[in-house]
């Protein structure tokens, strides 16, 4: 009992303290780290006037500059905090689908990256879209069966046959409608391969979101 006790208090201790590094953590830009107020969102104003919007449903940001920052911090230096801000900023893309889908699914790391990072970006990405959504995240649904390479230095064809197959999902029942969500679009397959999975388990509607699409060959 006294075990239990104690448990109970570390655990309260421990949430407390990680509340309190999540705030103190959402008052710095994610692209340059700099102290800003409450009230800005991602990025501090300097970095937010380079950042460069997406004009088409489904995307928020084009990938460069502090975008690519934020994102490289993000992924790769285990800031997995910053879901949270980045979330938010794709839950307000997502407001277009209210009352229309039905879960929003991440697409997944391979369980070895993810053991290796920490984290899965995209389920930390897909929570708050979820919340806007009124709708559960299933981070269960889809399973990436097979570990491929990145996308980025590879060739178009070599780049769909990396990730053919490389997903699978549950059955699901009453064709749902999906919101499907990601960190980084670079060609579209990782997301074509997991929504065609998707869509073979029985998904009614698969839309994609993406934190930010990156233009091929364009410097960031
Ligand atoms: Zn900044």
């Amino acid at each position: 009992m006294a075990t239990r006790v104690t448990s109970g208090r570390y655990e309260t201790v421990q949430a407390v303290f990680s509340g309190v590094l999540d705030l103190l953590a959402s008052r710095r830009c994610a692209a340059c780290d700099r102290i800003i107020d409450l009230q800005t969102q991602a990025f501090c104003r300097p970095c937010d006037a380079l950042v460069e919007r997406h004009h088409s449903t489904g995307a928020v940001f084009e990938y460069g500059g502090p975008v690519a920052a934020a994102v490289g911090r993000f992924k790769y230096q285990g800031r997995s905090e910053l879901g949270r801000v980045l979330g938010a900023r794709m839950a307000e893309e997502a407001r277009v689908w209210v009352g229309r889908v039905d879960g929003v699914v991440p697409v997944p790391l391979h369980w070895r990256r993810r053991r290796t990072r920490g984290y899965d970006q995209a389920a930390l990405l897909a929570r708050p879209v979820a919340r806007a959504l009124e709708v559960p995240a299933w981070f269960r649904c889809l399973r990436r069966i097979r570990s491929t390479q990145s996308q980025v230095a590879i060739s178009h064809a070599a780049r769909l046959r990396n990730v053919q197959g490389a997903f699978r999902a549950r059955a699901l029942a009453g064709s749902p409608r999906l919101v499907l969500v990601d960190d980084v679009r670079t060609t579209g397959a990782t997301l074509a391969a997991a929504a065609d999975a998707l869509r073979a388990a029985g998904a009614g509607e698969v839309h994609t979101l993406v934190l930010a699409v990156r233009v091929l060959g364009r410097a960031t």
